[in-house]
């Protein structure tokens, strides 16, 4: 596959853009390649500088369910853009957006909207410590809830460690406020709260972990955490910005049947705007300004074009009886294939799926937490990247995100995906 006017733009890119990219993983520096350059994209398809067509398992790291260009959302688009694309005030489309994710979300009562999962995941524990006059928070390692200064942390090593910044710029004083455990380890996590929950505010956690690849809950675990949490008058924050809408339309705690305390939300509920939301129980959100005196606000919080994207998403996934089973069926046909392909060219394939999502780690073991995620061979999975991405197969071009299937992929692509597949695991 041919692509010099890529190459070009990227050049230009990396003298005008840190690294070439607005966001870092968009580089491919994991699996060393220069990254692809995306004029247009449809369905399951996008289409690069070139005019080469890719089938997507990126899906914009996770918001285009629908697929790209879905029709109706475009035309939602269309339509509130003609009445103006911002107006700093009040405006119908946030209160329509706010009914569909109340009525979705029995948890959230009360909801607010911001511009990204970052800002929703950096706001909630604002208003978590506020409520609970706690400082510290805790995190799993391998989970991912945006960019702001307390989430970039390193696991210490051992039992409640104090965490260590694991990006420059974070002071250690912000890192120190922030307690890392290992994900899907309930009897770790049930020591670290009955010691020491006096200074807990928030537990956050991703109900399905995205962000080391594809990591479900091992039973008990959600459980556990909700019990201790409660137990001890801490803020347990389910960050579904990955698994909201994605899972269910009520996300991974309509799964699990599992009621946070508060819920962060973004990726699929701005239908491919940038959206975020946070939400949660009325006594908590009402410390919120200017209700409560937390401190939070928005220039395009709550824009309208980005409201109506999402109101159209929302309608679309309502629009058909079948939507998540439909989604579920595409997915469990390629990962089954998948794994075909895997024993059939005898390379050491753990592939963990879950509704919509999965993730093929290159080792044999089971993956249930960072460190097992991290035995993967990430050399053989950059291979592997590379040479479906010749054939014409866009995956995460790193061995530790989320795949993720729309309801617009074909049976034709999904079964063009296997066959590249199996071709690209015999070459490796
Ligand atoms: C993507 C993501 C975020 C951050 O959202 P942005 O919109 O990229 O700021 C937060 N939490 C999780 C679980 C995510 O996957």
């Amino acid at each position: 596959m041919r692509r010099p006017h890529s190459h070009n733009y990227f050049m230009k890119a990396v003298s005008l853009m840190p690294g070439g990219v607005n966001s870092p993983v968009r580089a491919f520096k994991a699996v060393g390649d220069d990254p692809i350059v995306v004029t247009r994209a449809k369905g399951d398809r996008l289409y690069d500088a070139d005019g080469n067509r890719y089938i997507d398992y990126c899906m914009s790291w996770g918001p285009m369910i629908l697929g790209h260009g879905n029709i109706k959302v475009l035309n939602a688009i269309r339509k509130a853009v003609r009445g103006g694309t911002s107006f700093g005030t009040l405006c119908p489309y946030e209160v329509r957006l706010a009914e569909l994710i109340a009525h979705a979300y029995r948890s959230i009562e009360l909801v607010r909207m911001v511009s990204s999962g970052t800002e929703a995941t950096m706001s909630a524990v604002r208003v978590a410590r506020a409520y609970t006059k706690r400082d510290r928070i805790v995190k799993f390692e391998g989970g991912y809830h945006g960019h702001s200064d307390q989430f970039l942390i390193k696991a210490g090593s051992g039992l409640a460690t104090l965490g260590t910044p694991s990006s420059p710029g974070v002071p250690e004083a912000f890192a120190s406020l922030t307690l890392t455990l290992p994900y899907n380890d309930p009897d770790t996590l049930q020591r670290l709260i009955s010691e020491r929950w006096r200074e807990i505010a928030a537990v956050i956690v991703e109900p399905v972990a995205g962000n080391m690849g594809v990591v479900p809950p091992v039973p008990g675990f959600l459980e556990t955490l909700r019990e201790s949490t409660a137990r001890h008058g801490i803020v347990l924050i389910f960050d579904e910005v990955i698994t909201g809408l994605r899972l269910s339309l009520s996300g991974a705690q309509g799964v699990f049947r599992i009621s946070p305390d508060m819920t962060t939300l973004g990726k699929i509920i701005g239908g491919g705007m940038p959206v975020g939301a946070y939400g949660g129980k009325k006594e908590i959100m009402d410390m919120v300004s200017p209700e409560g005196a937390v401190y939070q606000a928005g220039t395009l919080s709550g824009n309208p074009v980005a409201m109506a994207a999402g109101i159209a998403t929302i309608k679309e996934i309502n629009s058909g009886p079948e939507f998540y089973k439909d989604l579920e069926k595409k997915t469990s046909h390629l990962v089954s294939g998948l794994k075909d392909a895997a024993r059939l060219t005898g390379k050491a394939i753990t592939i963990n799926s879950i509704g919509s999502m999965f993730t093929p780690f290159f080792t044999d073991g089971a993956v249930c937490d960072l460190a097992s995620a991290m035995r993967s061979d990430t050399k053989l999975y950059a291979g592997f990247f590379r040479r479906m991405f010749e054939k014409g197969v866009y995956m995460p071009p790193s061995q530790f995100e989320a795949h993720f299937m729309s309801i617009a992929h074909s049976a034709h692509d999904i079964d063009r995906t296997i066959k590249y597949a199996y071709e690209a695991l015999r070459e490796l």
